[in-house]
């Protein structure tokens, strides 16, 4: 079996030991280490760690202090988190449609939707692609928008040599399954020294010492041991993101021209860290993809659907206040995506054998 996901994280044995004999669990200086080290990565002046990646969103969205009906816009083609996010910020969600190129918002669909209440736009780096940035950022800057970055799948990514997280507030997460990870985990970066400040008092219980309180806050706060996972991963980043590269190139290569398979392209000025090989199964292939996920199971080829449907459409999402009325039909790019989409495993666990009998399988799958 060639599974979708491999996780390696037992070169942290010796910084979780350290952490286990120290006694010191919570929040310390190996958590102040871990943020250095990922401040580096995006590029930015501060990295602020909380507890998972959707409490990043949250908290990014707490800091910039929106009011209930201020709007965000997002994608609506992206996992959950990102959606309820704003949900539990308390502002409104306004969705725009993406571009058939990188998945990612289209800067045209956004100036569409972009209104007088209008406050964040919030496009997702999707797959380990960064979005269009080159036109979203002076996009917000020209309408007074901050943006804040669903990074969560593209640490390591750059466009124009300028890294994912570091246009606004970048959002990470290090779950289990994402290309850097410490089980569950958050990282929120960004260049505004006022904003870091109140992420800093937000994640724990808005507290500036010992029992001064400057605002209501939380507990995001990430442990040590979560620490000692991920700085070993920073530290070798740069080598993993070349193997998952080469294995992109390896697939992309082999299943050029199989018969109603469309391969990821990564765009000019785009560095792609490959958290997902996502291609895309349209209507001319031999097999559904349904049916080709069930065959290329059988020939013990892990797959993955990201994602299925539109992010809003499901039934506990419908006539949310926060929500105005949308139907997949008015986002007819993500709604295709949302069909065709089927990820094929490229992680750095893969040897280039694998990824021969990947691209070998899925060809005798599609009749190619
Ligand atoms: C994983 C993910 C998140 C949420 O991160 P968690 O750490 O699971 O909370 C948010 N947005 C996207 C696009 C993700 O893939």
């Amino acid at each position: 079996m060639i599974p979708l996901t491999v996780v390696d994280v037992r070169d942290a044995e010796p910084l979780v030991i350290e952490v286990l004999r120290s006694g010191s669990l919570a929040q310390g200086p190996m958590v102040a280490r871990f943020e250095e080290a990922f401040a580096r990565v995006a590029g930015t002046a501060h990295a602020v760690a909380v507890n998972n990646g959707t409490t990043a969103l949250v908290a990014s969205l707490q800091a910039l202090g929106l009011r209930p009906g201020d709007e965000v816009v997002t994608s609506p083609f992206t996992f959950v988190a990102t959606l309820n996010a704003i949900l539990e910020a308390g502002a409104t969600v306004r969705f725009a449609d993406v571009s058939r190129t990188d998945f990612a918002l289209d800067p045209e669909a956004v100036a569409e939707v972009i209104g007088p209440r209008t406050k964040v736009l919030l496009p997702v780096h999707l797959y380990g692609q960064p979005a269009d940035m080159g036109k979203l950022a002076p996009l917000a800057a020209e309408h007074g928008l901050r943006i804040v970055e669903d990074a969560a799948q593209s640490v390591g990514a750059s466009l124009e040599g300028k890294p994912a997280g570091s246009y606004g507030l970048g959002c990470f997460s290090l779950y289990a399954t994402k290309n850097v990870t410490t089980g569950e985990g958050g990282m929120i970066t960004c260049d505004d020294d006022e904003v870091a400040d109140r992420l800093r008092l937000l994640r724990n219980q808005g507290m500036r010492a010992r029992y001064a309180y400057e605002t209501a806050g939380h507990n995001y706060r990430m442990s040590e041991l979560h620490a000692a996972v991920g700085i070993p991963q920073l530290a070798k980043l740069d080598g993993l993101i070349a193997i998952r590269q080469r294995n992109a190139r390896q697939l992309s290569t082999g299943l050029a021209g199989a018969p109603g398979l469309a391969v990821p392209a990564v765009l000019p000025g785009r560095s792609h860290v490959w958290h997902q090989y996502t291609v895309l199964i349209g209507p001319h292939a031999m097999l559904s993809r349904e049916e080709l996920i069930s065959e290329l199971t059988e020939r013990g080829i892990g797959t993955g659907v990201y994602y299925p449907k539109l992010v809003f459409d499901h039934e506990c999402f419908r006539d949310h206040p926060q929500i105005p009325a949308v139907r997949p039909q008015e986002f007819p790019v993500a709604h295709r995506l949302s069909q065709e989409a089927l990820s094929l495993p490229v992680h750095p666990a893969l040897t280039e054998s694998d990824v021969d009998t990947v691209v070998r399988e899925v060809r005798e799958a599609l009749g190619a």
